[in-house]
């Protein structure tokens, strides 16, 4: 995107930067890519919470005059022309329909929606120490679907081999379920404990 190129991090204004700026003085570059990496909550144009973005894309968004920023936080980008307060909390001005499945069935998403914890022993691994473990097995029949995938620790997935859950002993911790509308709110309140910004459009 050419905003990664366009805009930079400057520091805060409240933060006293010798006035001829030392190169060495200017902010890493680390900073500047977090900064637009940070989670924005994005709003339909109801004020319906309806995803989670990064601030590059929610800037394009403002830019585009597709949303406008409800909330910002305390920092600011600039372009070679204008300063713009970085958002916390956007809204988009067109009414959009939400699919009730909008998350593709991916590893990613399974481990997203199962937060990382295997579904058979209740542990949480890092994503590099899980699996998927077709809950009824494909052998016997099993779907790749968001009903029967769940994140399985090796051990676990060991244990259960080519078994159903009941043959191996092993329960699930709860049913797997398409990751919807709902499950996504759960993550966004997860995520908006981090931003006081978010509260009021979270938690209402
Ligand atoms: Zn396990």
């Amino acid at each position: 995107m050419t905003i990664k190129h366009k805009f930079a991090l400057r520091p805060r204004p409240n933060i006293h930067v010798e006035p001829a700026a030392d190169p060495r003085l200017v902010p890493p570059r680390v900073s500047r890519v977090s900064v637009l990496q940070e989670p924005v909550l994005v709003l339909n144009a109801t004020y319906e919470p309806i995803n989670v973005t990064a601030v590059r894309r929610a800037v394009t968004l403002v830019l585009k005059g597709v949303a406008q920023a409800e909330e910002h936080n305390h920092r600011e980008i600039h372009s070679a022309r204008e300063a713009m307060p970085v958002p916390s909390v956007i809204r988009l001005l067109a009414y959009r329909h939400i699919p009730q499945q909008t998350r593709a069935l991916s590893r990613k998403n399974i481990l997203l929606r199962d937060r990382n914890t295997c579904q058979f022993c209740g542990d949480v691994f890092p994503a590099s120490e899980l699996t998927l473990d077709h809950v009824v097995p494909r052998s016997r029949g099993g779907h790749s679907s968001w009903e029967n995938l769940v994140a399985c620790c090796y051990q676990c997935n060991n244990r259960k081999g080519d078994r159903t859950p009941e043959e191996a002993g092993l329960r699930l911790a709860r049913r797997p379920r398409p990751f919807t509308l709902h499950t996504s709110r759960q993550l966004m309140r997860l995520l908006g404990r981090q931003d006081e910004k978010w509260r009021k459009y979270l938690f209402d």
